[in-house]
């Protein structure tokens, strides 16, 4: 039986706790680069769990500033930020960091679309942190194409959803896409014959909800960065916070997916 630890004890290493467990890859995720999309309720949730877990590299990319409805469930942001002119993700990066002294938290001011494929194929986990649903498939066409690991996180109020996307031996998000939700996307765009995002409908998200989510998300990822991707949620795993179940919705490979359906990466 291992011994137990005092307070104060071993207390040189911030780490140290974590370097206890052992299937804690530390040196793995200080190594690697994740790439986080959203900098709402479950990126600042995110972000946080990634730089407490030892995770040293972030990319993380939002176009959008702070208003104060977003203060009830985003624990990097003040009521300062409402009237500052600084992005979410330049003040996630910089609270983040100190958080984490030593951490690398680059922020981007942009749209999912508008990154550039070469920095994409850098990350090695990538998290979807998002509100909608083109967004969403935009990311996973790239990370599937990249062969980089994806995990998809949302919340619905009370409930919430985690997709795991280990390309190309997993299920997609767009494996899951019913027809109903192309026929949709396709009646916004012609509707406006130019870009345009379809919004999933929405419910406001809460922060319990939310941190039950994004700590699904960080601990799926830190396996994956920890080399235990057989551990991870295979299909998709849904939370209902009203009644603390959750369960694993199966998912198969759709034949017709076009990222599945042919050699995409
Ligand atoms: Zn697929």
């Amino acid at each position: 039986m291992s011994k137990a630890i005092r307070p104060g004890e071993s207390d040189e290493d911030r780490l140290d706790r974590s370097r206890r467990i052992q299937w804690i890859d530390l040196e793995r995720l200080s190594d690697s680069h994740c790439l986080v999309v959203g900098a709402g309720a479950l990126g600042n949730e995110v972000v946080k769990n990634l730089v407490l877990s030892g995770v040293k590299r972030i990319t993380l990319v939002d176009m959008d500033r702070v208003v104060r409805s977003n203060l009830n469930r985003c624990v990097f942001f003040s009521e300062d930020d409402t009237a500052s002119d600084n992005f979410k993700s330049e003040i996630v990066a910089q609270r983040a960091g100190e958080l984490s002294p030593g951490a690398e938290i680059t922020p981007l001011v942009a749209r999912i679309e508008d990154i550039d494929l070469n920095a994409l194929a850098r990350m090695d986990v990538a998290f979807g942190c998002l509100d909608n649903v083109a967004a969403r498939l935009h990311l996973n066409a790239h990370t599937y194409h990249l062969g980089i690991p994806y995990v998809d996180g949302g919340t619905y109020g009370m409930a919430g959803r985690v997709q795991v996307v280990i390309p190309p031996s997993t299920p997609c998000l767009q494996c899951g896409m019913n027809r109903t939700h192309f026929k949709v996307m396709e009646r916004r765009y012609s509707c406006t014959g130019n870009e345009a995002s379809f919004y999933e409908p929405k419910m406001p998200a809460e922060i319990t909800t939310t941190s039950v989510v994004a700590a699904i998300q960080v601990r799926e990822a830190v396996k994956i960065m920890s080399g235990r991707e057989m551990d991870c949620i295979k299909h998709i795993l849904h939370y209902n916070g009203l009644t603390n179940a959750s369960e694993n919705l199966e998912l198969s490979i759709d034949p017709q997916c076009p990222m599945h359906s042919s050699d995409n990466r």
